[in-house]
């Protein structure tokens, strides 16, 4: 990528947010924000919010959040580096590209023309030539008709040595650097594909950037599929098989099929699925997720998910939770695969997509569908493999769950398969909180009416006090909580120069706030910060943003003072057992909490105990992620 980062500050800088957004729909001013209905949900009542200053939008219905690229990534389905182009044209700023990028731009330019031209040569050659004619018979022979043939622009590479390059007079450079060609042992320059029915691979806006060959049956050649090398116009990491042909149903559906070949695709396009993508002769990896969250939340595995085994399902719970989407496996009949399926049953096919399942559950089924459930020593053993199974997922109320159902399917107590396989197998946990730190009892209830939990860590931040949630979402209600870690940090954000530099990290119980406290300490705005936060930080500092602070900065200091020190208590109390300076410690933290009372004291109170607290930190890690 070729934009200098101050040039990508220029045309932040530049862009109108509101009037870019209010192209999509109506913006009305709102104290200081403009709020609207949501372009990337369907909805009655405005819930979209833009801070024009700061130049973020959030969505309060269904959390879809960024700057002006983003939004324009977003809606027009762009990478960075276009829609930063799209962005600079709009508001009349010249990018600066250097020699090496301008050039770079020059050569993609050439190549991405040249492979242009190569696929419209091989499919000319494939629905044309005489020498195509086996080609031909092999397609419909897996019942591929002129129309998917042309759907799909397949193409046929004749068995010659430099049919291609000649035919197009491809120079060197451009053969070779565009994956056409290569040059052979005698200097002579030479087609990259030979004899092999091609599939053009292309970027997610059509444009054909490498081939993708498959022999003939009957072929001596050993490597049944070929792909293009990589080159400055593909990387197969980044890139997904028919997406381009695939984009609008996964839009449309939020959902994308993977399978692990182009004629799996075509079968799942056949079958009246067409959002279905397969990886290039690579693992689906994290790019290619990123990619299709451009485009979906849910990504649907339609291969044989448990071949890909136990070091994938770490993979897949880890972009769950950090890319917000859901993995599921097709449920496919065992041993068949998606392209033939589609021929002899596309019914079943899609099906499969539509009866997919979560991961784990797959799994967890397949596992004891293995297993023999007749005799008590064989439902004890599944029981172990599949809670060896549900203990690689990180989150505890999962886990909990299939827990549970794995009981019932092995006749066994829930209670004695809590913790997890008997044979020893690492059980990965996320929890941040530890037993000495859970809830005091309810006497501690803030007087002032703050009826939160004042200990343990707040709950995620999608519980929140105020702001333009819709009434009938179910979030509000009675129960609505003060959240003094959410109010300090829109202070923060809205207001620094009223909480100053009353605010420390380790004031922060829930690791989320903190993380975003810590990223707007170390910045040297906003904007810095939000850039340089990892996802679900940066998401949160992002709607902070759009929701202004309504209470008094003491206040929200001085609570968050309290709950922190009330929830160093217990731990204090252990350690009084054995220690005179903890008994003298949780005296003093004792007396401070009722100076935070007394309205002449507790400004300075509440500075001892901050003080106090960083002290501790920094002996015990408290406030600190490990
Ligand atoms: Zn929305």
């Amino acid at each position: 990528m070729g934009i200098p980062d101050e040039d990508v500050a220029r045309v932040r800088a530049a862009t109108d947010i509101v009037a870019l957004i209010g192209e999509q729909g109506a913006l009305k001013r709102v104290g200081q924000r403009w709020v609207g209905l949501c372009p990337f949900h369907t909805e009655k009542s405005p819930s979209f919010s833009v801070n024009a200053e700061a130049g973020f939008y959030y969505c309060f219905g269904c959390q879809a959040s960024g700057d002006a690229i983003t939004f324009v990534r977003e809606t027009e389905h762009l990478d960075f580096v276009d829609a930063v182009r799209r962005l600079a044209d709009k508001a009349g700023i010249t990018i600066r590209e250097d020699g090496n990028s301008g050039r770079d731009n020059q050569k993609r330019k050439i190549f991405l023309d040249a492979m242009e031209q190569a696929t419209e040569w091989y499919h000319h050659r494939l629905l044309t030539a005489a020498d195509a004619g086996q080609a031909r018979d092999y397609l419909r022979s897996r019942g591929y008709d002129g129309d998917v043939v042309r759907r799909f622009r397949l193409g046929w590479a004749p068995d010659g040595w430099d049919t291609l390059c000649v035919g197009l007079k491809l120079s060197e450079d451009v053969a070779v650097g565009a994956g056409l060609g290569f040059v052979n042992r005698r200097g002579r320059i030479q087609d990259a594909f030979r004899a092999r029915v091609l599939f053009p691979i292309c970027d997610p806006s059509g444009n054909p950037v490498a081939l993708g060959g498959r022999v003939l049956p009957g072929s001596t050649d050993p490597a049944k599929y070929k792909n293009s090398t990589e080159t400055p116009i593909y990387s197969k990491r980044r890139t997904l098989y028919a997406l381009n042909w695939a984009k609008q149903d996964v839009i449309k559906s939020g959902e994308v099929v993977v399978c692990e070949g182009y004629t799996d695709v075509i079968g799942f396009f056949e079958a009246g699925v067409p959002r279905a993508v397969a990886t290039c002769g690579t693992a689906l990896a994290e790019e290619h997720v990123r990619l299709l969250k451009n485009f979906a939340t849910r990504v649907v595995l339609a291969f044989d998910a448990d071949g890909a085994g136990q070091a994938a399902a770490g993979r897949f719970y880890e972009w769950e939770r950090t890319l917000e989407i859901d993995v599921a496996v097709a449920a496919l009949p065992p041993g068949s695969d998606p392209a033939d399926l589609a021929r002899s049953d596309p019914a079943a096919l899609k099906a499969a997509v539509e009866g997919a399942k979560p991961f784990l559950q797959f799994r967890i089924e397949r596992i004891l569908g293995a297993a023999d459930l007749s005799t008590p020593e064989g439902r004890a053993r599944a029981a172990d493999h599949a809670l060896a199974a549900v203990a690689e997922h990180p989150d505890d109320l999962v886990r909990d769950q299939y827990v549970m159902q794995v009981a019932e399917r092995c006749r066994l107590e829930p209670a004695s398969l809590r913790d997890g396989p008997r044979t020893p197998a690492a059980k990965p946990s996320r929890t941040e909180r530890t037993p000495s730190r859970t809830p005091a009892s309810s006497d501690d209830r803030d007087p002032r009416g703050y009826d939160g939990p004042p200990d343990g860590p707040e709950p995620e931040w999608d519980e929140w006090d105020d702001g333009p949630v819709p009434a009938d979402n179910g979030r509000r209600g009675a129960t609505a909580e003060f959240r003094p870690g959410l109010e300090a940090l829109r202070l923060a954000i809205h207001r620094p120069e009223e909480v100053g530099d009353r605010l420390e990290p380790v004031l922060f119980s829930d690791p989320t706030q903190r993380a975003a406290f810590t990223a707007l300490m170390d910045a040297d705005d906003l904007g810095e910060a939000i850039d340089a936060a990892p996802g679900r930080v940066q998401a949160l500092l992002v709607r902070l943003t759009v929701e202004e602070p309504r209470s008094d900065p003491d206040e929200v200091v001085v609570q968050l003072v309290r709950d922190t020190v009330r929830r160093e208590l217990p731990l204090l109390a252990v350690e009084a057992r054995t220690s005179t300076s903890a008994m003298e410690q949780a005296a003093a933290a004792a007396l401070g909490l009722q100076e935070l009372d007394d309205p002449t004291r507790r400004a300075e109170a509440a500075r001892r105990l901050v003080a106090w607290l960083l002290v501790r930190a920094q002996q015990n890690g408290i406030g600190q992620d490990a």
